[in-house]
């Protein structure tokens, strides 16, 4: 039993079984025992590999597009450039080398934010900043942005957020909660709680028992943070993600360790937990605060900022195994059947500043 569990187990059995969410954030960010607060979890020797963890060319045509985001507003200075969630630093790292080489003065005027919960992670960050001739600020929250127009990234951030959870039992809707079952087990309990029957999708009326929603006030309040931001001070933001581009029934928790799924109770506290975003709902909460949105696929997104034209070159000059390397790179980042279709973007953007590749899409 791992030492989270054992905590987890006596809280519960002092004030009764706590909700999906609840779980998720301790199980991720208690200070003592949490993933994100204790773990590595990035890479081969990690849990899993993200985009920018594959190869530099994710961040190099994310830069590409912060570049002509910023133009599309007519150069603004000052302006943050903001990452959050930002792992080991990887993503900020190729996206300042690029921006630096696409215009010096934006990359020596703007000033470089990290929004990251995890003190661990901000120590990794740094180190993996520290030479490359940049100044970055790190903070708990976006409240702290500064009045200036903000682009801000960020690479699976939404799916690490918690996510409550709702099940349909006897014909109505009760919260799915974690609470104590058999051989001293952890397991689903049904809780107490309902929810707003305006939250749920359409085919929920029809759903028969145990069909289960999921419902993410945490990532629409950080979607709404970052998009009031936005209306406010302009910039734009560009979110990568798994997940639906409808809403929808189903149980997407999910637990992985060692690169290898596994059980939401087997080990509190060492495995990374998960659930996929609901791009719509996050569009929504855009929507709401007066920007326009759109959506589109990882892969899509890649190929229409060059991602072929950069392999070609960066091929161009390697070795026969390097040139590999980086066909398979795009294969994982662009594939359909890797990250290509099932990772999606969501671009948010003052009314009217809509920059390629989202013009058209919605
Ligand atoms: N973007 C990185 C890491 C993704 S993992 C990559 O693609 O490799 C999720 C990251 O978000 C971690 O750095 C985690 O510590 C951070 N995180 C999770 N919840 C957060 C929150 N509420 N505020 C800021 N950072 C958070």
């Amino acid at each position: 039993m791992t030492a989270l569990e054992k905590r987890i187990k006596a809280l519960i059995a002092q004030t009764g079984p706590m909700s999906v969410a609840d779980y998720m954030a301790s199980c991720l960010f208690d200070p003592q025992d949490g993933y994100y607060t204790t773990r590595e979890p990035f890479g081969t020797a990690g849990d899993f590999t993200t985009a920018p963890e594959i190869n530099q060319m994710f961040g190099e045509l994310v830069a590409v597009w912060i570049y002509s985001a910023w133009q599309a507003q007519d150069r603004p200075l000052p302006v943050s450039l903001v990452e959050i969630g930002p792992g080991r630093g990887t993503l900020m790292k190729d996206v300042t080398r690029t921006l630096r080489r696409l215009d010096a003065q934006l990359a020596a005027q703007a000033q470089f934010i990290l929004i990251e919960a995890s003190p661990r992670l901000r120590d990794v960050q740094a180190r993996t900043l520290a030479d490359g001739g940049i100044d970055f600020t790190w903070h708990d929250s976006l409240e702290a942005l500064v009045e200036a127009p903000a682009f801000i990234i960020g690479n699976e951030i939404f799916d690490a957020l918690p996510v409550r959870q709702f099940v349909k039992a006897s014909g109505a809707w009760r919260e799915r909660c974690v609470g104590p079952g058999d051989n001293d087990q952890l397991q689903f309990v049904l809780g107490p709680g309902t929810i707003d029957g305006t939250l749920l999708p359409a085919d929920a009326a029809l759903a028969s028992d145990g069909a289960i929603f999921e419902h993410a006030p945490a990532r629409n309040a950080m979607m709404t943070a970052i998009s009031a931001h936005i209306r406010a001070h302009g910039g734009a933001g560009l979110f990568f993600d798994y997940g639906h581009l409808e809403p929808g029934l189903g149980d997407t928790l999910q637990a992985v360790r060692q690169h290898k799924p596994e059980g939401v109770f087997d080990h509190p506290g060492l495995a990374d937990l998960t659930s996929h975003v609901d791009f719509r709902a996050l569009a929504e909460a855009a929507k709401c605060q007066g920007l326009e949105t759109a959506v589109m696929r990882q892969g899509d997104f890649l190929l229409a900022m060059g991602l072929l034209e950069r392999a070609g070159r960066l091929g161009a000059n390697a070795g026969d195994d390097a040139r590999a390397a980086v066909t398979s790179a795009v294969e994982r980042l662009a594939g359909p059947g890797a990250m290509g279709h099932l990772f999606k973007v969501l671009s948010v953007f003052p009314p009217h500043k809509v920059v390629h590749p989202f013009a058209g899409a919605h």
